[in-house]
């Protein structure tokens, strides 16, 4: 069991970047297993690891959970394994990964409200035992934990350097794999994780456009880290982006749902699986326990309403680029052109859209997401539309200037 998540894990290019790091510095702590044990008046959450950390937990509400911060901690454990803690009434699932550089995270769904008895790392084993509370003791304890992490360590992941790409006159692409770390994302039945399949993708379609030779590609992570949603539009800016690119894949109850579809950013969503679909992926930065409701900041003037204008029409004529060529490649859903309030979208100066690569609910789509052959394939489609959709531009400005519209 704890074996198999080297098998999503090892495809990670973020690995390879790990074993580079592990020659510099000493190889971070393992956790190799986990289990939940039940009695009557508790429940204990146990990792078992290589060596001893020390842990710092605290709870958080809406939804409630506890989020227990570690030092970097590599998780060998197949990612199945907290999904469901049967038989504890007070932990309903849980995750774990890196949450920042040198830093990981275990975050604990809980099902009720809950006080943490006792956190400690003894002789490899990392114990967090919970028991049941009320609601108003629990609040309290939110509160206080709250205040305390503003004024001890910050909740927000050290900003690390955005990753930049060096001056070049090519137009530069941010493709943004969703999720991350401690964040991943939606998950497949057989344990395939959206974390892992769209950072797959994306550096796939980073290589076809480097081939290009036209357009630099940037990614907004390039490993399996944690990145808070504004921290990707940051990147995005920093880059100078000509173009904004995030790259997701979904799950949903009915598993005939199939395709890929394309999302730009709307005040109304265009229909209610769009609104879902926003709402879901809004969360990641709550996923992994971040506090923070900042949000990209909106702003109101005047001149930023005329360029958020021409932005939302530069990111639906991409869109329409994407879907076109995406139809040759066969594989679209059957609504494939939605909107909705996508944080990541909502730069007001960078075109941008939102690929659900499929839905990894769905036997068809999950034997395309994990084949490199359809990955091929793909990227290659999605780098032809990104193509296109600059060339259109560059020929729009060369031709000659329209009269100006009677006021
Ligand atoms: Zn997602």
């Amino acid at each position: 069991m704890a074996l198999a998540a080297s098998v999503t894990l090892a495809a990670s290019p973020g690995s390879s970047l790990v074993a580079a790091r592990a020659a510099e510095t000493p190889a971070p702590v393992s956790a190799v297993s986990s289990r939940v044990e039940t009695a009557a008046d508790h429940s204990r959450l146990i990792f078992t690891l290589t060596g001893d950390v020390a842990p710092q937990a605290r709870v958080a509400a809406a939804p409630p959970r506890v989020v227990v911060d570690l030092p970097e901690v590599a998780f060998r454990i197949d990612p199945r394994e907290g999904r469901s803690a049967a038989g504890s009434k007070l932990i309903r699932s849980y995750r774990y990964g890196q949450f920042a550089p040198g830093r990981s995270r275990v975050v604990v769904d809980l099902s009720g409200p809950a006080r943490i008895v006792k956190t400690a790392c003894v002789a490899g084993q990392l114990e967090i035992e919970l028991a049941p509370t009320s609601e108003a003791a629990f609040n309290a304890a939110v509160t206080q934990s709250a205040a305390q992490s503003v004024s001890l360590a910050p909740t927000q992941p050290a900003a690390a350097p955005a990753p930049t790409a060096p001056p070049s006159d090519r137009p530069v692409v941010v493709i943004d794999p969703g999720h991350g770390g401690v964040d991943m994302g939606a998950t497949g039945k057989h344990g395939e994780q959206e974390k892992a399949i769209v950072f797959e993708f994306a550096r796939a379609l980073a290589a076809k456009i480097e081939e290009g030779g036209r357009l630099k590609p940037v990614l907004t992570r390039n490993e399996d880290v944690f990145l808070p949603l504004n921290e990707r539009v940051r990147i995005a800016h920093e880059n100078n982006a000509a173009l904004f690119l995030s790259i997701h894949a979904d799950t949903l109850a009915e598993g005939h749902v199939t395709g890929a579809t394309v999302y730009t950013v709307s005040a109304r969503a265009s229909d209610a699986e769009a609104a879902r679909i926003a709402e879901k992926e809004n969360l990641a930065d709550q996923a992994a326990g971040l506090e923070s409701k900042e949000s990209v900041e909106e702003v109101g003037d005047i001149l930023h309403d005329l360029a958020k204008r021409e932005t939302r029409a530069f990111s639906a004529q991409f869109s329409q680029a994407l879907i076109s060529h995406w139809k040759e490649a066969g594989s679209l859903n059957k609504n494939p052109s939605r909107s909705a309030g996508f944080v990541v979208l909502k730069s007001y100066d960078i075109p941008s859209a939102l690929l659900e690569l499929g839905y990894l609910s769905s036997e068809k789509d999950l034997a395309r997401l994990t084949s490199p052959e359809w990955r091929d394939q793909a990227a290659g489609k999605t780098a032809e539309a990104i193509e296109a959709f600059f060339a259109d531009r560059s020929r729009e400005a060369r031709a000659p200037q329209k009269p100006p519209r009677p006021q």
